[in-house]
């Protein structure tokens, strides 16, 4: 494996990553030898804090704060994993938000919000990111997508066109940097018990007047034949393997962990 930066170790950067699925592939490629800087829009201490907690070593995970809606702040985040780490090689854009309302009554700053975040801000991040892979001749970008930027579902509108939007990125990217070392990929889970769905759960139990776990199997009966959460782990596993150098030629792929959703 290529090493690169000053110490030999791979740079990864995880958008988002102070929770969830972020959290878990940060500590999957801090586990596999990589120095990780997890960027979330907690502010410095409580962000590095909650790293601190996650991990039980304080310090395993670097912390920086910054807004994913503020191009600025993405362009400082990655100028300083630049001047602080020597550069990047693995980018991971995780971070990401929910909202579902029927498209008439969609909250127009929510839509503004989940456009900055969960689609902008993966632009900018690799547009920023990517001369500092070419510099070093190697490079992993994995956009966390979803089974919503396959399929599209009432109430959606903006998850589904952000994660459809994404996807689309993720295949421009891929192909503009075919002849390289540096690949790019999406991922797209299905249900994973994340804060993200928790919230999703705790909204149809007060709708239907259902009980957690109630409200927890009708939101899984409805479209995950497994009838289980894919876990975080699995997920980190999956952009594990496409950091390494088998996965070399996988590139633009839209790739499922999904509990055989879209199989149907
Ligand atoms: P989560 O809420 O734990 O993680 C989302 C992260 O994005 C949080 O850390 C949040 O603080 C961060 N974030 C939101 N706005 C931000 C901003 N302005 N600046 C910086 N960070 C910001 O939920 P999760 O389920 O772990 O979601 C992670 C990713 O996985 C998201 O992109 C989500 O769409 C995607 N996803 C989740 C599921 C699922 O079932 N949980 C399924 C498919 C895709």
């Amino acid at each position: 494996m290529k090493k690169s930066g000053d110490t030999g170790q791979r740079i990864a950067l995880v958008t988002g990553g102070n929770s969830g699925i972020g959290l878990a592939i940060a500590q999957r490629l801090h586990k596999d030898g990589m120095r990780v800087v997890v960027n979330g829009r907690e502010l410095q201490p409580s962000g590095q804090a909650q790293c601190d907690a996650a991990t039980g070593t304080p310090g395993a995970l670097r912390y920086r704060h910054a807004d994913m809606r503020d191009p600025q702040q993405i362009a400082a985040l990655i100028q300083s994993l630049e001047q602080e780490h020597g550069g990047i090689d693995v980018l991971v854009n995780n971070a990401g938000l929910q909202h579902v309302n029927p498209i008439e009554t969609f909250p127009h700053a929510m839509w503004d919000e989940m456009l900055a975040v969960n689609l902008s801000a993966s632009f900018h991040t690799m547009r920023l990111a990517l001369p500092l892979m070419r510099r070093r001749g190697w490079g992993r970008i994995i956009n966390i997508a979803s089974i919503s930027g396959l399929r599209g579902r009432a109430g959606k509108s903006a998850y589904n066109a952000t994660k459809h939007g994404l996807i689309g990125l993720t295949k421009a990217v891929a192909l503009e940097t075919a002849d390289t070392s540096i690949t790019c990929n999406a991922i797209c889970p299905g249900w994973v018990h994340t804060d993200l769905v928790q919230r999703q759960v705790e909204a149809l139990a007060s709708k239907e007047g259902l009980d957690m776990d109630a409200a927890t199997a009708r939101l899984l009966g409805l479209r995950q034949p497994s009838g289980r959460f894919v876990t975080r782990e699995q997920v980190a596993s999956l952009a594990a393997y496409l950091c390494s150098d088998d996965a070399q030629e996988v590139r633009g792929a839209a790739w499922t962990i999904d509990g055989a959703t879209t199989a149907a």
